[in-house]
């Protein structure tokens, strides 16, 4: 009986052994792919009472916070996907400014596209964070891209009505309305089918929430989306009062730190001033 066993277990090492052996080299053809990040400004904030705005725990000062905003763009290849889309293009060369913030914009992405030499209509892919205004801003300047967000959060853009967050749902009518390809992701997403370039589900800023990993040949990145605002929210883990869950977000903090501890990850807090650092500034690229 052992022996037939060991006879069996031998057939099948011998009968699984050609695909496993074909996996490795399928896999080194797509890593020879060029995977390259550049990071996009995609506009400037003065949140004016930080405090009262970013924790719910009184964790923050009263007074006002500088904060930025960032989109990517990733090239797998030949091919192109832009994550997050900023604050609105109607900004540029007109500031806004009420009783609880100033909004800016320098450039829009298309115009810091052109200084690449990509089109717009190169973006296959558009990845969204999260469904704020300031993170879905210029999406419909590339209406042929495939959306992939969160369906919690394509949900909630689907179910408002008129006067419920008008700039966010303005801004992804294409797609709300059955104009654009659209992908609703109930987990993480592979986006380019390699491992490389990954949305992280990670709910709690709102409850379709994701980051993205992108493994760079110098080593992983994270882009944290809203799951942190800036820096020392990751070590005293301020909560804003505005988030859709208290304890999904916590969950999500912890098992996105825990990503980035195992990975040795370089992680890029998007709202963050100092990490505009973290990657080589515009229009460099890291890969
Ligand atoms: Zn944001």
């Amino acid at each position: 009986m052992f022996k037939r066993v060991m006879a069996a277990a031998l057939l099948a090492v011998v009968l699984i052994s050609p695909p496993a052996m074909a996996q490795p080299a399928q896999a080194q053809a797509q890593a020879q792919a060029p995977l390259q990040l550049w990071r996009l400004d995609c506009g400037e904030f003065v949140i004016k009472q930080y405090g009262a705005f970013f924790s719910d725990t009184f964790q923050y000062p009263a007074g006002p916070k500088d904060i930025v905003g960032s989109c990517y763009l990733i090239r797998h290849g030949d091919r192109y996907m832009l994550w997050d889309t900023g604050l609105t293009d109607a900004l540029v060369g007109n500031p806004i400014e009420n009783a609880a913030q100033r909004l800016s914009l320098r450039r829009s992405i298309i115009d810091q596209l052109r200084e690449l030499n990509v089109r717009p209509e190169q973006i296959e892919y558009i990845g969204i964070s999260h469904w704020h205004f300031d993170h879905t801003g210029q999406a419909a300047r590339f209406p042929q891209a495939r959306l992939l967000i969160g369906r919690s959060d394509l949900e909630h853009l689907r179910d408002w009505g008129p006067g419920v967050n008008d700039a966010a749902v303005a801004a992804m009518s294409h797609w709300l309305t059955g104009g654009g390809q659209v992908e609703p992701l109930d987990g993480d997403k592979d986006v380019f089918g390699d491992g490389r370039v990954v949305m992280l589900d990670l709910p709690g800023h709102t409850p379709g929430h994701n980051a993205l990993l992108v493994r760079l040949a110098s080593g992983p990145v994270l882009l944290t989306g809203d799951l942190y605002h800036f820096t020392e929210q990751v070590a005293n883990r301020g909560v804003p009062p505005f988030n859709h869950d208290r304890a999904d977000t916590l969950a999500s903090m912890d098992r996105f730190d825990r990503i980035a501890r195992n990975l040795g990850a370089r992680v890029i807090i998007q709202h963050e001033p100092a990490d505009i650092a973290r990657l080589p500034a515009f229009p460099e690229a890291a890969q």
